[in-house]
């Protein structure tokens, strides 16, 4: 690999093995890279020559926006780092981003301009990789994924061409765009079209002693209520101090109403065991978490589980979810409702699947050495299996890896098909597989 070609073409830094920036910049959200070299790419010119470069040499190539995928350390390959792309500006209710910006600073920016967007609940996550993944946040009731708020994009090509990227111009590409993954090409702008957010109603509930109830009471209570109203329900072992231990509900509206966030949430929060943690108007960057980067000395933990998009969070659902959590001391569950403008999208209008689920849920048991033996790894897994089968795909942002067994997972039949024709269109030597690849179709 020539990184001095790669010095020679590229105005950023490029950042090698030996080099004192090195340990610094294969840090990523969570975890340590070993990429073959960093670009650190500080213009769409700078992202065309890596690549053209990176090509040439036949060298895999990794692009790196909010660095909070799972996969990001996986070995070799040349990493085109985006993050010093994340200009935000606002043209009346459009805001063009670049594809390295974080959500934290979009939230920040577009309150200035009373102005939101639905993104995900972390305020470090890149805009890449959740909004081409499909991006199911805090708001998803109100305005649907992150990807279904976007309207345009700026694509630098496996080959270098830079396109703009419309329904108009590029239909098909547009429609890969929004749930496809990083399979097509290198986003290096954003076009959304945001919505009037003066602030949010923000209520976080506690849970003390058997969720079951209360989650059915959500349930029902989310089945009728506007959707302005976004309900996240998590159970966590103490993990970090920002997040704290245990059974919570955090619910969101998408506007100021607080008065009418606590007449929807009534129902919930005159069940025995449920107390008001806090509940609060607030600017929308307020409420996204803080999540700190890994230690990068402490390996990440494997994750024996999975997420599944359910039509319906019956009864047994809960049931099992919640028994999940219970056996096991170190193991997450999240549900997020969806319906209202997620439902709205028809399933043929992106690649994201299941838009007929009401509820995304996730669940897994931390496989930390010494903690999981044979027998209860294999517990776990049958145990988020019988979840699984009861839901419709899965969706590719929350997974563990990016094994092709994931991608089959993540895309009905049909919808692959789709993708890979596209993928044969505009990246047949497959230059963008280092995601949940989609194989280019054959011609
Ligand atoms: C703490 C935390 C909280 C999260 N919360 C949510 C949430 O609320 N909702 C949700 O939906 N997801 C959430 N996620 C999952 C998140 O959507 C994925 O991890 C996503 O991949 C992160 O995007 P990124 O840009 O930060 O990551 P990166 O690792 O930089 O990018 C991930 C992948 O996306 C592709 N990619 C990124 N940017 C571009 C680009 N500009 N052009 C082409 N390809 C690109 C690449 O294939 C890359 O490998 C969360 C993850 C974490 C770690």
């Amino acid at each position: 690999m020539t990184v001095d070609q790669l010095r020679t073409a590229v105005s950023g830094p490029v950042v090698a093995p030996g080099d004192s920036e090195w340990d610094a910049a294969r840090r990523f959200h969570t975890g340590v890279g070993a990429p073959v070299v960093i670009v650190r790419a500080s213009s769409v010119d700078d992202v065309r020559a890596a690549l053209r470069i990176a090509v040439s040499d036949r060298e895999d190539v990794m692009i790196r926006s909010g660095g909070h995928s799972a996969w990001g350390a996986v070995p070799g390959g040349v990493t085109i780092d985006i993050s010093a792309l994340n200009s935000i500006r606002v043209d009346g209710d459009l805001v063009h981003v670049g594809g390295g910006a974080t959500w934290g600073a979009i939230a920040t920016e577009l309150a200035t301009h009373g102005l939101g967007l639905s993104s995900g609940d972390t305020a470090s996550v890149g805009v890449g990789g959740l909004t081409l993944g499909g991006g199911i946040g805090l708001m998803v009731r109100a305005w649907g994924l992150a990807a279904d708020q976007l309207v345009g994009a700026q694509l630098v090509t496996a080959d270098g061409d830079v396109l703009e990227v419309s329904p108009r111009s590029h239909p098909d590409l547009f429609w890969a765009l929004r749930g496809g993954g990083g399979n097509f090409g290198v986003v290096t702008r954003f076009d959304f079209r945001a919505h009037a957010l003066p602030a949010v109603a923000f209520a976080h509930l506690g849970i003390d002693g058997d969720a079951r109830p209360v989650l059915r009471a959500l349930r029902d209570l989310l089945a009728d209520a506007p959707r302005e109203l976004t309900a996240t329900f998590s159970d966590v072992p103490a993990m970090d101090p920002n997040m704290p231990a245990g059974a919570t509900i955090a619910a969101v509206w998408a506007g100021p109403d607080e008065a009418g966030l606590r007449a929807a949430l009534a129902p919930l929060v005159a069940l025995d065991g449920v107390h008001e943690i806090e509940a609060a108007v607030r600017p929308y960057r307020q409420i996204l978490l803080e999540v700190p980067e890994a230690d990068p000395d402490v390996p990440m933990p494997g994750f024996v589980g999975g997420n599944t998009l359910l039509d319906q969070l019956d009864d047994d659902a809960i049931e099992r979810l919640v028994a999940f959590r219970q056996a096991r001391p170190a193991s997450v569950v999240l549900l997020r409702s969806l319906g209202g403008a997620y439902a709205d999208v028809a399933q043929d209008d992106s690649p994201f699947p299941a838009r007929e689920a009401t509820w995304f849920a996730m669940a897994g048991a931390f496989d930390v050495p010494g903690m999981l033996d044979d027998t209860s790894r294999a517990d776990a897994e049958a145990a988020w299996a019988a979840i699984e089968e009861r839901g419709s795909g899965c969706y590719g942002n929350f997974t563990p890896s990016t094994d092709p067994s994931w991608v089959a997972r993540m895309f009905s039949a049909e919808t692959l098909a789709r993708l890979a024709r596209i993928k044969r269109e505009w990246d047949p030597g497959n230059v963008f597989c280092r995601n949940h690849n989609v194989v280019p179709a054959e011609a």
